[in-house]
């Protein structure tokens, strides 16, 4: 299907979208921020195909202009069946443009000349043409500068939907003529819920990449593929259920074993901090629903008989302490075989 229904998230921002569509006061600038995997160009493609939906203008004139909490709402989307519908999913939609730089990290001023030539052609056959820019926080002044003069007076029928990871990069004059939507986090729920859903995640794996993604689905998404993060994942469960029993000679082995982890110790640490907030969780409330480590409740279970309020917050005080010191540059074996015995002693 492919329209708005589709999304997880970003209600607010779809509801301005569709409320702008069922005003007939779409504008031809759009300029969509948020991070990485936040779920910009999955937006733009839902905009962009219900505008040029065939059967769009239909449910317009059916749902008329309804109320904020109306479920004719959910009329105002893509169809999804219509020949456009189609080929805007399959990426073949004459009218809908996703319009590339040439060069990896530059969005260089010929390649915006070519986005001005080309919008002055007409659309072949719907009402809009639109434009999806990806990356144009990599658009320098000048490339920004030769888009201007469009965005200033644009043909009627153009939507520019420009993407960017950071609007500030953009200049003042491009800001002012577009619509500003900043996609927020949305809800865990909603990032787990796409995870079991769509990805067949395993409950106990989404609950983890829930937790690191904050609430961004395509970095939960990476996440949950991820061969690395399964691993360090794997890894710290290990050091965690195991770490009271080891003698220091077993864990200096440990930390040598960790030093080709080097790049991936910060996921290590997050997973750590994640562990032992369940522990704290646990120990005040003795509710396991709350948990994160659900494949570890006895191991959690046991930790939190084994600790005490001041030693669970003196760990998670040296996790902290030990990122800050990698951040500085101190010996990475240094620091880690200290947070061990930290966790190890509390
Ligand atoms: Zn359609």
């Amino acid at each position: 299907m492919s329209g708005f229904r589709d999304i997880y998230g970003h209600e607010k921002t779809i509801a301005h979208l569709k409320s702008a569509i069922v005003l007939d006061q779409v504008s031809h600038a759009y300029l969509i921020s948020g991070d990485e995997g936040m779920g910009k160009k999955t937006l733009a493609r839902a905009f962009a195909q219900t505008l040029q939906c065939e059967n769009l203008q239909m449910a317009v004139r059916e749902t008329g202009r309804p109320a904020a909490d109306d479920p004719a709402w959910k009329r105002i989307d893509a169809c999804g069946l219509c020949g456009s519908c189609k080929q805007a999913v399959s990426g073949n939609q004459a009218d809908i443009l996703t319009w590339p730089h040439e060069k990896p990290k530059l969005f260089s001023v010929d390649d915006a000349r070519g986005l001005v030539e080309d919008i002055q052609i007409r659309p072949f056959s719907g009402r809009y043409k639109i434009y999806i820019v990806p990356d144009a926080q990599m658009m320098n002044a000048q490339a920004q500068n030769a888009l201007l003069k469009t965005l200033e007076e644009p043909p009627e029928y153009a939507v520019l939907l420009l993407l960017t990871t950071n609007p500030d990069a953009m200049l003042e004059t491009i800001r002012s003529r577009c619509v500003l939507l900043d996609l927020k986090p949305v809800e865990d729920a909603l990032v787990r819920q796409y995870l079991t859903e769509q990805c067949d995640i395993p409950e106990y794996e989404a609950d983890i990449c829930e937790a690191f993604a904050q609430g961004n689905i395509g970095k939960a998404v990476s996440l949950a593929a991820s061969e690395d993060f399964r691993e360090t994942m794997g890894r710290a469960v290990r050091i965690l259920t195991h770490i009271r029993d080891w003698d220091l000679e077993e864990i200096s082995a440990e930390v040598k074993d960790l030093v080709p982890y080097k790049l991936r110790i910060d996921d290590l640490l997050d997973l750590f901090a994640v562990w032992y907030r369940d522990v704290l969780y646990f120990k005040a409330t003795r509710e396991l629903d709350g948990i994160i480590f659900r494949e570890q409740t006895s191991a959690v279970r046991k930790a939190a008989q084994e600790s005490s309020y001041e030693g669970i917050q003196t760990i998670l005080d040296a996790i902290r302490k030990a990122k800050e010191r990698l951040n500085a540059n101190v010996s990475f074996e240094l620091t880690i075989e200290l947070l061990l015995l930290t966790m190890k002693e509390n």
